[in-house]
């Protein structure tokens, strides 16, 4: 009985608004309604369908009776660095499995660094996640869910977020995108799309695909070296597109959106940071539109 109630419901936290709108109308009510559920959901951080006060008592009962509900996600663990104002959070999906997200804030900047799977398939050697292996993708709601944490915990407006914590966000485009959306929608989290990143480990398909999109959102690309037989050695599944393959794809994203890539570069003592490392680099990025973030 108790999984047959569970497979009826459903959560709010996630929906778009053309969703919302599409549940208004089955349930007898104006589209403009999505409007207000979706506002009470992402801006006024609701935690439940009885706190949207200017929705009739008659749509939340219809709501709760059709086993619609909004999530939240539990947080098991919430740690402030003792050397800068970095919050790192453990979260609880409902299937019992555990996923991280970090809140680095900076002057006015409020960024969240948030994860698109539980665990991660792409194996690079330096990233617990890759080692301990893929678990499943989240979805849009459980992506959205940890900003909504973190926010209902400090109190804190966000003004910038990054899928680059767990997971690999372009393989699992989807729903990556869909959540991206949310944090980006006027009404949802409000947050520019030009703030508004995600990074890959370099999946071709999916720089090309999102080449296409039209929002602004912002892309990085983790490099870690730019000499393949090195590349491979640190990103096994990633290095299944070589490096010209790789510069390829940038160039062409940079060429049809306008818009710089970042390419992150991880100093690692010995493996990749050597002269002939640096000049690989250089040549890596001659001629388009990037800049590098080297990470000591
Ligand atoms: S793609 Fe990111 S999360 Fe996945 S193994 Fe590589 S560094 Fe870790």
């Amino acid at each position: 009985m108790q999984q047959q109630l569970r497979q009826q419901s459903f959560n709010l936290t996630g929906c778009s608004l053309s969703e919302l709108q599409i549940i208004a109308e089955q349930l007898g009510e104006k589209p403009y309604r999505a409007r207000q559920i979706f506002r009470w959901i992402y801006q006024k951080k609701a935690s439940s369908i009885d706190a949207m006060t200017d929705l009739s008592l008659a749509f939340r009962q219809k709501l709760s009776a059709g086993g619609y509900y909004v999530g939240a996600l539990k947080i098991l663990q919430e740690q402030l660095s003792a050397i800068d104002a970095t919050r790192k959070y453990l979260f609880e999906l409902a299937d019992g499995n555990t996923i991280e997200s970090v809140l680095l804030t900076e002057d006015a900047r409020a960024t969240l660094c948030f994860s698109t799977q539980a665990g991660c398939a792409m194996g690079c050697t330096f990233c617990a996640t890759g080692q301990s292996g893929f678990v499943r993708n989240l979805n849009a709601g459980e992506m959205v869910g940890q900003a909504l944490g973190v926010m209902r915990s400090t109190d804190q407006r966000l003004t910038n977020a990054v899928a680059m914590g767990q997971g690999e966000p372009l393989a699992n485009y989807d729903e990556t995108l869909k959540a991206l959306r949310i944090f980006n929608a006027p009404d949802g989290f409000a947050i520019g799309a030009r703030h508004l990143t995600l990074s890959t480990c370099g999946l071709v398909e999916g720089i090309r695909r999102l080449a296409e999109e039209p929002e602004q959102f912002g892309l990085a690309v983790s490099l870690h070296s730019a000499i393949d037989v090195k590349r491979a050695q640190l990103m096994p599944k990633a290095a299944k597109y070589n490096l010209a393959v790789l510069q390829a794809a940038c160039k062409d994203y940079t060429n049809k959106t306008g818009r710089r890539i970042t390419l992150e570069y991880t100093l690692i003592a010995g493996e990749n940071d050597q002269e002939a490392d640096l000049r690989a680099l250089i040549q890596f990025c001659r001629g388009w539109l990037c800049h590098v973030n080297l990470i000591p």
